[in-house]
């Protein structure tokens, strides 16, 4: 199968159609470079064309002709997901969604919206509409899109109170356009959600989502700092189990990250302290204050009461995978991990985590909803040294009963569980039977028989440059 990519481009050159080198380039990355690993494999990666279609008329139409000429198609956002998601191995086409963000309709409880539309525009809208917001969204909420979210993502900023996007009902409906002769339209609801959601666009195009909606606060930003890690970690679990305090972001770094890395931060903390990101809806802050009265931490800093000499911008912006970004920027050998911990005593794993590892790999703990119960997760900072020892980390976290959701594979299957989601597979099959929706995501469609005992190397990635 060759691509006729002059054919492709000729039958498309109506619609907004992008071939030039410097930008293309822009349009065929995405934030890998967060991972040595990929860095490595993936930076010559780079699409023949983009185009951005402006309605699911035109979305269908591009599928049709790339379909007809044997065009690979790589859905884009914005481009803030951090393991190649977006990139588009084989070249061909980059599908950019940025036009099609219309947010169609806000009613009681619900959007209906394009996937094009950035997470903060939609809180704009939904908020001046009606008081509502979204009920979690990345932390990449000012510059990624609603479908990225839903097709990349995992869950953010309000997973403390909501759980993950996978959970039941945090995603109502999708509406999804086949890669066929003759693209079909999908409407998905109910257990076919898993089929499409975090698929990474290997088996349909999101063209419309209706998501549900929270009521919207001006959450209280905080820092609270303890000088003992282990209490830091209770308080944290403890907080997160009160039912009744609504909070949106329970985030803690271990010493001394905040100092370290957190540069508006830095002046007001020792290396030693354990510092805590958190927002809490304004009517549970006095049952906040009441339930933190019984603890040794202090509250170092409250938006719009503490007034530091340099804001530290929205607090949300240093918990998820910006606490990556931000040691990154202080020091290029930082990478990180994403580790399950999960709700059977997770304090005590935690704390066996940082005995075993720290300071070469250090704790940064969001706190989640996990099935009903509060768990944690880790995005943990790891100072890269060698490929080696990278894998050597995650293999003595996985001995330790902490699944490693490995961001230095750009494989679904490598950045998940290392198993084949039946569901996702099944419905490639019937939605993409060329295999043209970004090629080289899903192991489980090119080499059934994979055995997960090395990092997957897709054979048809278009090669560097000698
Ligand atoms: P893109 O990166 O453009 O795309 C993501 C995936 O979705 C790609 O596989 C793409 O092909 C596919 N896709 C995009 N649109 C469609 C569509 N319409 N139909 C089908 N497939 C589609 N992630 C989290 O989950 N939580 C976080 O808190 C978080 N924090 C982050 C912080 C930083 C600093 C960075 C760099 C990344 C973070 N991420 C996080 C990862 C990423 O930003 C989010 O998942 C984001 O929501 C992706 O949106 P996007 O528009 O950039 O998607």
């Amino acid at each position: 199968m060759t691509a006729n990519i002059e054919a492709a481009i000729s039958a498309l050159s109506h619609l907004d159609i992008d071939t030039k080198p410097a930008s293309l380039k822009a349009r065929s990355r995405d934030f890998f470079w967060y991972s040595p690993v990929l860095k490595d494999r993936l930076d010559h990666v780079m699409a023949d064309f983009a185009v951005s279609p402006k309605s699911e008329a035109e979305v269908i139409e591009v599928l049709k002709v790339c379909y007809a000429h044997d065009v690979p198609v790589t859905a884009r956002g914005t481009g803030t997901g951090n393991y190649g998601q977006a990139m588009p191995l084989a070249g061909g086409c980059v599908l950019h969604l940025n036009q099609m963000n219309a947010i169609k309709d806000i009613s009681p409880g619900r959007l209906v919206v394009e996937p094009g539309a950035l997470l903060k525009d939609i809180d704009a809208a939904t908020k001046a509409h009606s008081g509502q917001e979204l009920r979690m969204f990345s932390s990449t909420w000012a510059t990624a899109t609603i479908g990225g979210f839903i097709a990349g993502g995992s869950g953010g900023v309000g997973s403390v109170h909501w759980g993950a996007l996978r959970d039941v009902g945090n995603i109502i409906r999708l509406r999804v356009v086949t890669m066929e002769e003759e693209p079909q339209i999908i409407e998905i609801t109910g257990e076919d959600l898993h089929r499409v959601s975090h698929a990474y666009g290997t088996n349909g195009i999101i063209t419309e989502l209706e998501i549900p909606l929270a009521a919207a606060y001006d959450w209280e930003e905080l820092f609270v700092t303890f000088d003992d890690f282990e209490e830091a970690l209770r308080y944290s679990y403890d907080l997160a189990s009160c039912d009744g305090l609504l909070l949106k972001l329970v985030t803690l770094f271990e010493p001394p990250i905040a100092h370290d890395y957190f540069q508006r931060v830095k002046p007001h903390v020792t290396p030693e302290k354990t510092v805590l990101a958190l927002m809490v809806a304004p009517q549970s802050m006095p049952g906040f204050e009441t339930h933190l009265a019984h603890w040794s931490g202090e509250v170092i800093y409250r938006k719009g009461h503490t007034d530091w000499p340099r804001d530290p911008g929205l607090i949300f912006e240093y918990g998820w995978n910006h606490t990556t970004l931000r040691a990154l920027k202080v020091d290029p050998s930082i990478t990180y991990l994403q580790v399950g911990i999960g709700t059977e005593d997770p304090v005590g794993r935690a704390l066996r985590l940082r005995e075993e590892f720290s300071p070469e790999v250090l704790l940064h703990i969001e706190v989640t909803r996990q099935n009903g119960k509060v768990g944690f997760g880790s995005l943990s900072l790891v100072k890269f040294t060698t490929e080696e020892r990278l894998d050597e980390i995650v293999r003595i976290h996985e001995a330790m009963g902490a699944p490693n959701f490995n961001p230095h594979r750009y494989t679904l299957e490598e950045g998940g569980r290392q198993s084949v989601d039946a569901r996702q597979l099944e419905f490639k099959r019937q939605a993409d039977p060329k295999g043209l929706l970004n090629p080289g995501k899903m192991i489980a469609w090119d080499d059934p028989d994979w055995t997960y005992d090395r990092m997957y190397a897709w054979p048809g990635m278009t090669k560097a440059a000698e």
